[in-house]
């Protein structure tokens, strides 16, 4: 499919999820934020759920969060024009708390069907909640961050590269610098030709404690997020 049907295709479908009522979720919103970005591109990124910004404006990562995931990208010369960003689900929970399992469940699909349009190359999982989504294991970002898995999502063969949520890397400045390592990788990740940059150190063993699940709203305060 080329680039101007992909584009097509999705537009079609956002006007048709726009009116999903298959959870709860559809009677507190304000707006279904489906994704943004280029449908054609070989990256994508997925996040969590939309925060208080994000659904005001219909479009994923335009808060706190969204502006260092653009930081982060243009620091490795990519914009989010040129890559495709979505969340696990689309519309947002009441106080940014974390989607429930049913939430997870009935919106699901639609991020499965984003992947079955867009096919993209790599697949940048942030925070707990997309990771487990898609890896389909219950290992936290704490162990997997930084080690990419080479998956099939439906018919399409990605690499996925499980990072640090942004906001967590917000709240807790400490991961900054490992979410900018993880970072770097994604180029080399996107094109396997180019000489690849030494694997981080070993993961954290299982036993250790599993850290913040990543609320999310760009928005929230950290109490909300479970962050501390
Ligand atoms: N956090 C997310 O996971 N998604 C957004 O769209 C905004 C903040």
């Amino acid at each position: 499919m080329d680039a101007a049907s992909r584009r097509a295709e999705l537009e079609r479908l956002s006007a048709e999820w726009g009116s999903c009522t298959r959870c709860p979720l559809s009677e507190g919103r304000t707006q279904v934020v489906v994704g943004s970005g280029d449908p054609d591109a070989d990256l994508m990124f997925v996040g969590e759920a939309p925060g208080f910004h994000e659904d005001k404006q219909g479009v994923p990562f335009v808060g706190q969060a969204g502006k260092l995931l653009e930081t982060l990208l243009g620091e490795i010369g990519l914009s989010r024009q040129a890559v495709y960003i979505a969340n696990v689900i689309k519309c947002r929970p009441p106080g940014n708390r974390d989607p429930l399992p049913n939430e997870i469940e009935a919106c699901e699909g639609y991020l499965f069907s984003q992947v079955e349009l867009i096919q993209p190359k790599v697949i940048c999982t942030l925070g707990n909640f997309a990771t487990k989504l898609l890896t389909g294991r219950p290992e936290g970002i704490t162990r997997v961050h930084g080690h990419p898995q080479e998956r099939r999502i439906g018919s399409v063969d990605v690499q996925l590269f499980p990072i640090y949520h942004p906001a967590a890397a917000l709240y807790t400045p400490a991961m900054m610098n490992t979410l900018r390592e993880d970072f770097s990788r994604l180029p080399a990740l996107m094109s396997p030709s180019a000489e690849p940059p030494p694997a981080p150190a070993e993961p954290v063993p299982a036993a250790a404690p599993e850290p913040v699940p990543v609320g999310v709203g760009a928005d929230a305060e950290p109490a909300q997020l479970g962050l501390f």
